[in-house]
């Protein structure tokens, strides 16, 4: 029997393994690394590294248990065919992917491989509710998270996640499957020359374990913070698990019950901050769920703007303000600290992957899609749902988006999440000497009081690479060309509710 590891690379609540081990047939752990495959966007750099110290916890957790994971380049499907005849597997099973592509790559595979006499099944791994099951009193997708999410939870909870099988048996491989296997070292996707991956490594253990782990240490020190702090981009209040369900190191369905777990356990006075924070989380684990509902019921949500009006937006071109924005260097420290702690964490926190994006859809006034990109090659977070659905939403062609007048004032959003400037001084040393009151505005800082911290401003760091007030007026010229630009511009600072 064939379990083949796609986005789920775990043994714990793993449903396409659980259900092949309770057959009692010898099993063959297979991961297919096809960068053609049909509707699967190739991972990223970043996440190219990101699969290769996962893969490799998972073949030693595997290897715990007397197997292995075999890996194999190639077409998919060739690969399945060729696993099949080398190994005489009487089925494959894995678990359900939800791009548009992948489901009708994985819908033809199983209907040819059914017809040949195989028995395939599909399970749900990567989600707590199924995007099909979850529709509106019309029949209907629903276009708001809040609807969206309440009609979730009425469902009830998401069934417990299942313990890894406690009996696996593995088979043998036979040579001709030996033949086929790539080494993971050979796939390169750890980077050699030069090795950028350093800072990342820091930040991430790889596999399931690291995964419990970071798990329990936010539910039993964090999550009381969360709904207070989660906004803090020098904090540690978030949970920093993103990585981990991008590659199914950790299901949402862990993640849901552990929660329910740690709330049933709290007791005494935070009982109230905690309860907050907890549905805070779940809320988020929530908009994970709508950003794969909206990949599932607009498959092309990483290239096409869901609202069409966004079709007429006149987006720049301009390369030298792409580099700039992705080098860190374009002069407002909030905006460049994020882009620096991406490059070399791989993550970014959430409210400051906002300010950066909406510096490139406004400020910069350049589609959407180029900052996306960016993203998907340098986050190990990466996640084609995910990173495309907030990337809209920030711009404002998305679903339940912001509204595209909703601007944010990268000054303004520094002072308020990042008062004393910690999170800047950490990425932007080059004007970490200047006092609180410059520290999100160097520009405005004397002569006198740019050289007691140290910067020549224009050298050491550079100036604004666009002045807010014009910027901002520019986008919302630009909007209005859309036909969509007429309502009132609200101030962004005062009204936003994220
Ligand atoms: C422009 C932009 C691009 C993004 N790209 C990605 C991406 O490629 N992959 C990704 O996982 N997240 C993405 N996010 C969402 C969010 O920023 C990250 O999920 C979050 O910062 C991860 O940190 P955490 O695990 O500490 O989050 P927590 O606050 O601890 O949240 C718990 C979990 O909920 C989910 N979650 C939280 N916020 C969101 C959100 N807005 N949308 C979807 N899921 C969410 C994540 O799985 C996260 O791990 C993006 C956000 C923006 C604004």
């Amino acid at each position: 029997m064939i379990v083949w590891f796609r986005d789920d690379l775990r043994l714990a609540d793993q449903p396409a393994l659980a259900r092949a081990a309770a057959t009692g047939q010898p099993l063959i752990c297979l991961y297919i690394h096809d960068p053609q495959a049909a509707g699967e966007r190739p991972p990223g750099a970043a996440m190219r590294w990101w699969l290769h110290v996962t893969l490799k916890a998972l073949d030693a957790s595997l290897r715990e248990h007397g197997g292995r994971l075999l890996i194999v380049e190639g077409a998919q499907d060739e690969v399945l065919d060729a696993c099949i005849a080398a190994s005489g597997a009487s089925g494959v099973f894995w678990n359900r992917r939800y791009g548009g592509k992948a489901r009708e790559a994985d819908a033809a595979l199983k209907s040819r491989l059914r017809d040949d006499g195989l028995t395939v099944e599909s399970f749900s791994g990567a989600l707590l509710y199924e995007p099909w099951t979850v529709l509106n009193q019309s029949g209907e997708p629903f276009q708001v998270y809040t609807a969206f999410w309440r009609a979730c939870r009425r469902a009830g909870d998401p069934p417990p996640p299942e313990p890894a099988p406690e009996r696996m048996i593995f088979q043998r491989l036979p040579a001709g499957l030996t033949q086929l296997a790539s080494k993971l070292d050979a796939l390169g996707f750890e980077p050699k020359k030069p090795d950028w991956a350093a800072g990342m490594r820091d930040a991430w253990p790889a596999g399931e374990e690291a995964a419990l782990e970071r798990l329990r240490a936010f539910l039993h020190s964090d999550l009381e913070a969360y709904a207070d702090e989660r906004d803090d981009p020098s904090g540690a209040a978030t949970s920093r698990l993103s990585p981990y369900l991008a590659v199914g190191a950790l299901s949402p369905r862990q993640a849901f019950a552990a929660l329910k777990a740690a709330q049933h356990g709290r007791h005494g006075q935070s009982a109230t901050r905690g309860e907050t924070s907890a549905e805070k989380f779940l809320g988020e684990l929530g908009w994970r769920e709508f950003c794969y509902y909206q990949r599932f019921h607009w498959p092309d949500l990483a290239e096409r703007n869901l609202r069409a009006a966004f079709d007429a937006m006149p987006w720049r071109r301009d390369a030298k303000a792409l580099r700039a924005w992705q080098r860190g260097q374009t002069g407002y420290p909030l905006v460049d600290a994020g882009m620096r702690e991406l490059w070399h964490t791989g993550w970014m926190h959430n409210r400051v992957r906002m300010v950066v994006a909406s510096f490139v859809a406004k400020h910069l006034l350049l589609d959407w899609r180029e900052g996306e990109a960016w993203f998907w090659d340098t986050l190990v977070d990466a996640d084609g749902a995910s990173n495309p659905a907030n990337w809209q939403w920030v711009a404002g062609s998305g679903l339940d988006a912001a509204p595209y007048f909703r601007i944010f004032n990268p000054v303004l959003q520094g002072q308020k999440f990042d008062p004393r400037g910690l999170y800047v001084r950490q990425w932007v040393p080059e004007i970490a000497g200047l006092p609180d009151k410059f520290v999100h505005q160097p520009w405005k800082a004397s002569e006198a009081q740019l050289a007691q911290a140290g910067v020549r401003l224009g050298t050491d760091y550079p100036l604004p690479l666009v002045e807010h007030d014009r910027a901002r007026q520019r986008a919302l010229e630009a909007f209005a060309k859309t036909g969509k630009g007429k309502s009132q511009p609200v101030d962004d600072e005062r009204k936003a509710k994220q």
